[in-house]
């Protein structure tokens, strides 16, 4: 299976979803979802349940973005911590956000139970562990929030990662699961139901014409009475584009020389933080080893970040080997909550669901089930609390300053610090560079056999300059996340127009 990067998570190796081509249809939907990762599926499967007539469009093929590459912990326990969940939006939003967690991983077990899907779903036992003392503070708090809004947790005097400690705590009802065998079995489901799904179908416009929605795509026009943009980041410029930071985040799949495979989730409190678990694949142990996260765009040499996390976990683990590895992106919303309602600026019948941090497993089921509610005219407690217009200055405003001073910065500044044209030479093969030539700043990349590809490094979104990712052999966006491969094709949005071809040399 294909994804929006170079390298291989676990989960696509071997592993193959394929769409059956249906005729063209003309007729308009109930509901046009845009995205084929876990939020479209998920939505589109309880759309379609619910009695609407789904149509989901995928720009790629089915699961292309991060819902291939997720680690694929089912967590209630959340990156955005129930302390500071309680002193920004108050302890019963706090609970509300606990239960909804909760809710998620119910719905995924209702799932898998119901339809009898075969993903290696395991309920696991959570750890969080300090290692000094400020992070035993932050650590205390952390409980406390948890026990505040309900969550089983307890100090611990172990953890299950051969990694010192000072403090830990641990909390059951967590899980795992294979995220390519679930989907793939959604997908089953939601065609069953009577969906409709197609790939290589990116999504270039909708607009509202004579009471419905009409979407404008590279595969024609389709119209619908209500549109989900199920893409993780919504295309084009948006206020929620300010709101929501992308980042980068790194994994191991690791196979060890002894047996010590921890058989819990365990997670440190560092910044950026570092997690293990086990899953299974093709019929062995894998350890999953994460983290050293960064913003989209903002580290030179991604390489070098892999290499820092394989010597992390060498420092603790046995390696015999290291099968896999990858990154991919996920999105930082500015007040720690998810936006999953209505698409502000548009009209009553365009909807978003994105910004959820590393939790979007969750999140994602969660949405399906809130805009399935929205949209089918039920009560959902979620609509106020994570509706995506709502206005939290205090919550979000240091953030949203932050966000906003990177994209000034990129804006103006990068265009002043571009290298010289001695790296336009001194590219190695498979490396790329933003570089100066004759007064313009080129994005080339040289391939393995020494080809030049080298196109207008500005991104067609907001103007900001690309940067090289050399793990991923992307340009990617420092201030909105949207990243191209090295024929300037959209990877992951917000842009929807490739980066210009300059030529090749
Ligand atoms: C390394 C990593 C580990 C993670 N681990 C966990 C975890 O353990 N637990 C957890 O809960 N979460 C985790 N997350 C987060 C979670 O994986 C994501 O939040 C989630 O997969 C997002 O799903 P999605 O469906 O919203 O987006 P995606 O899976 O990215 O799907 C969006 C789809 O929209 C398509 N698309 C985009 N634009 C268009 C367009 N214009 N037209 C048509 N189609 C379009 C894309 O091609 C893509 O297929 C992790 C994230 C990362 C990066």
């Amino acid at each position: 299976m294909n994804r929006d990067a170079f390298t291989t998570t676990p989960w696509q190796d071997g592993f193959n979803i394929r769409i059956p081509e249906k005729a063209t249809v003309n007729a308009p939907f109930d509901v046009i979802i845009i995205g084929a990762g876990i939020t479209g599926i998920t939505t589109g499967l309880q759309l379609q349940q619910a009695g609407k007539k789904c149509l989901i469009l995928e720009a790629h093929t089915v699961c292309f973005g991060t819902s291939a590459a997720t680690t694929a912990h089912l967590n209630t326990v959340l990156d955005t911590t129930y302390p500071e969940l309680i002193k920004k939006f108050g302890a019963n939003n706090a609970l509300l956000i606990a239960q909804g967690a909760r809710k998620a991983i119910q719905l995924i077990r209702n799932h898998i139970g119901q339809y009898q899907i075969d993903c290696d779903f395991e309920e696991k036992t959570g750890y969080l562990y300090a290692r000094n003392e400020k992070e035993d503070s932050e650590l205390e708090k952390i409980l406390e929030g948890m026990l505040t809004v309900g969550i089983d947790a307890a100090p611990s005097f172990t953890t299950p990662v051969p990694i010192p400690f000072t403090t830990a705590i641990r909390f059951p009802d967590q899980a795992q699961f294979h995220p390519l065998k679930y989907l793939s079995a959604l997908i089953d489901q939601f065609l069953e139901a009577g969906g409709t799904i197609r790939e290589a179908t990116m999504v270039e416009q909708v607009e509202e014409k004579d009471g419905l929605q009409e979407v404008s795509s590279t595969t024609g026009q389709y119209r619908a009475t209500d549109i989900v943009y199920a893409t993780h980041i919504p295309p084009g410029v948006n206020l929620l584009h300010f709101r929501c930071a992308p980042y980068r985040s790194y994994v191991l799949g690791i196979r060890l020389e002894d047996d010590s495979y921890p058989d819990a989730l365990a997670y440190d409190l560092e910044e950026p933080y570092h997690y293990f678990r086990t899953a299974r694949h093709q019929g062995a142990p894998l350890l999953i080893a994460g983290g050293c996260d960064h913003k989209t765009g903002h580290e030179d040499n991604t390489e070098q970040v892999f290499r820092e996390l394989e010597a992390y976990a060498r420092t603790y683990f046995r390696i015999h080997s290291l099968p896999y590895r990858w990154s991919s992106q996920y999105y930082e919303p500015a007040d720690g909550l998810p936006y999953i309602g209505l698409l502000p600026g548009n009209n009553d019948h365009v909807y978003v669901a994105t910004g959820y941090s590393g939790n979007g497993m969750i999140f994602g089921t969660l949405a399906g089930r809130i805009l399935s509610d929205l949209i089918t005219g039920h009560y959902s407690p979620y609509a106020d609390l994570l509706a995506p217009s709502r206005i939290k200055p205090v919550a979000g405003f240091a953030n949203f300053i932050k966000e906003n001073a990177d994209v000034v910065k990129h804006f103006i500044g990068d265009r002043l610090s571009v290298k010289s044209l001695d790296v336009f030479a001194a590219l190695g093969p498979g490396e790329g560079s933003v570089i100066q030539y004759d007064g313009e700043s080129i994005a080339a990349y040289k391939d393995e056999q020494g080809k030049l590809f080298t196109l207008d490094p500005v991104c067609p979104h907001a103007g900001c300059l690309v940067q090289w990712n050399n793990a991923e052999r992307s340009w990617d966006c420092p201030c909105h996340g949207s990243r191209f491969d090295v024929n300037g094709s959209v990877l992951n949005g917000p842009a929807q127009k490739a980066l210009q071809p300059l030529g090749g040399v």
